[in-house]
């Protein structure tokens, strides 16, 4: 079975729009939108950060359409591998909050191992305990620096979820705006 490496944040997870789900239930905190993204806003919210991730972590989910593609990519046949750069408490509890490892076969997190993408060890540490080889294997990812360079050091091919068109490195394969578009167009181009 070939194995598809998937990015959590902004790939699976908006941490934007996590963001903006947890000032709608705080209204205290609406008026960061409004503050210019100068220094002030960073010390604000670093001095928030202990009581925002305490609360914002249980926030996350999935993004629209992630569910229906993960089932529908195990169902074409591949082994599906979360890798993860990360803190190993926050990761853990994004992961929970999501409801994302009932949906996928492995989850590896960087903070856990010692390494972090693009090392190619991350993936080869995925591929190892889903059980596979990364022959045939695929990456997809927002990072270009993260999963998509680790792809290119491993000669795999990728797929970079890139919804605000920003422009492509030479390490890219195909684009898509988002990760269901992005495993739309994995199982068109690898479909026997
Ligand atoms: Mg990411």
């Amino acid at each position: 079975m070939p194995l598809l490496l998937v990015d959590l944040d902004d790939t699976l997870v908006d941490r934007n729009a996590t963001f903006d789900r947890w000032t709608d239930a705080h209204p205290r905190f609406r008026f960061l939108h409004r503050l210019p993204d100068r220094w002030q806003l960073h010390r604000l919210v670093s001095r928030l950060a202990a009581l925002y991730e305490r609360s914002e972590l249980s926030s996350y989910r999935l993004e629209d359409g992630v569910v229906d593609a993960l089932q529908s990519v195990r169902r074409a046949g591949w082994l599906v591998a979360v890798t993860t750069n990360g803190n190993r408490r926050t990761q853990p509890a994004k992961i929970a909050s999501a409801g994302l490892e009932p949906l996928v076969d492995v989850v590896v997190i960087s903070s856990h191992e010692g390494f972090a993408k693009p090392d190619p060890r991350l993936f080869q540490l995925a591929a190892e305990r889903a059980g596979c080889s990364l022959d045939g294997a695929w990456a997809i990812g927002d990072d270009l620096t993260q999963e998509i360079a680790g792809a290119a050091r491993l000669s795999l091919r990728s797929i970079w979820v890139n919804p605000h068109r920003r422009p492509a490195s030479p390490d890219v394969d195909l684009e898509a705006t988002s990760f269901p578009e992005a495993v739309d167009l994995l199982l068109s181009v690898t479909a026997r």
